[in-house]
């Protein structure tokens, strides 16, 4: 066989760190009650499904989208309340922002740093994009480890920290002290990762304008938009001007573009939705702390972590029962025996709560 027609592998040709990767883990869930993805699990009213299929059946999907989305972002800037000199990139979800700012600061031997556990795609970007990868633990209670942190950013100088606040999937949030010091001590970009902001009462837009190193990343993927992939990156428009340069053209479809100001002309619904499920957390969260061997942990998010016995097992049965939550168990040794639950509808809490109880009597 001659050189030219010899059968190229995937091993031959990609970069080793590639070929180490597993791909994102996305389970099977046709038919079951589906609490392992931190989705809003409540259906829009029929009015404005029926308004957002006149806008569908009406959109000029012959053409590219606006490049810049200029409604949306004005739609956006007008719903969070931003700061005038702070600018905002949109992305196709908020994953995509997270790459394109790995690739934006990806020199020989640049750094990115987050904590651990915390969000998987932090270090699975930072592997396929070049980047080495720092995880600083956090502490038992999953608190930041400032001193660890300070000095894991004095020694290997990132060019990227990655704070998920509340952290995914703690679900708590971090001391706002710790965060200023990090902020302040960085060499580098601190990217604060908002996905769960609409559960908590903690955010750090307001300290944009005084922390030109900082930036806020938010989705409206947890807000009820899951399916439209919508993220955003908010920070001084310097920063912004030149992320922008690696923005894929028409990285925001038109008819994301064109729901998503719908839907955000109805935040207040979206907020609502939100707080119904910040309430149901309180319950599962109480129903979860009275069950034997089992130790939920306080969320600030839309999901609950919580620790039992032989995880692996009782995963396996809640799944035979219908449930899908996600096994973090074996993802971080500070995860042992961990369970991550969305909170789902009312209805879906209580057969969760039920399946997990009979679980937990077959397994233990
Ligand atoms: N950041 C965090 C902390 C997350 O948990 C997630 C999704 N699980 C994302 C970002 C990505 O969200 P999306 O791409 O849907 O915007």
């Amino acid at each position: 066989m001659s050189s030219t027609n010899r059968v190229v592998t995937p091993e031959s040709l990609l970069r080793q760190e590639v070929l180490d990767l597993q791909a994102y883990p996305v389970p099977e869930s046709a038919g079951m009650v589906k609490l392992d993805a931190m989705e809003n699990p409540y259906l829009l009213p029929q009015s404005l499904r029926e308004e957002i299929a006149r806008l569908v059946a009406d959109a000029a999907i012959n053409r590219y989208p606006d490049a810049d989305a200029q409604q949306l972002k004005a739609c956006i800037r007008a719903v969070i309340g931003l700061p005038q000199n702070v600018d905002i990139l949109l992305g196709n979800g908020s994953d995509e922002i997270i790459q394109l700012l790995a690739l934006a600061v990806a020199k020989p031997g640049a750094t990115l740093l987050s904590v651990e556990p915390s969000f998987m795609m932090y270090k699975m970007i930072a592997t396929f994009t070049g980047l080495q990868y720092v995880g600083v633990p956090l502490t038992e209670n999953f608190s930041l480890d400032l001193p660890a942190i300070l000095a894991a950013m004095q020694h290997h100088r990132p060019a990227l920290v990655f704070l998920s606040h509340p952290n995914n999937p703690t679900g708590n949030l971090f001391d706002a002290e710790a965060i200023a010091q990090i902020i302040d001590a960085a060499p580098g970009l601190v990217v604060v990762d908002e996905a769960y902001y609409a559960f908590a009462n903690a955010s750090l837009i307001p300290m944009l304008t005084r922390h030109p190193n900082l930036l806020v990343m938010r989705t409206f993927s947890k807000l009820g938009m899951a399916g439209l992939r919508l993220g955003f990156l908010v920070g001084s428009k310097a920063w912004i001007a030149q992320l922008e340069k690696l923005r894929l053209p028409y990285n925001v479809n038109i008819l994301t573009q064109l729901v998503a100001e719908k839907l955000l002309q109805h935040h207040d619904l979206l907020l609502r939705q939100a707080e119904q499920i910040k309430q149901d957390r309180t319950w599962l969260y109480e129903r979860l702390a009275v069950i034997a061997d089992v130790q939920p942990y306080v969320s600030d998010a839309n999901f609950i972590l919580f620790r039992v016995i032989h995880a692996d097992k009782i995963f396996k049965e809640l799944k035979k029962r219908g449930v899908l939550i996600k096994n973090s168990s074996s993802s971080h040794p500070l995860l042992l025996d961990c369970l991550r639950v969305t909170v789902g509808t009312p209805q879906e809490n209580e057969q969760f709560i039920r399946a997990l109880q009979e679980s937990i009597h077959q397994v233990v």
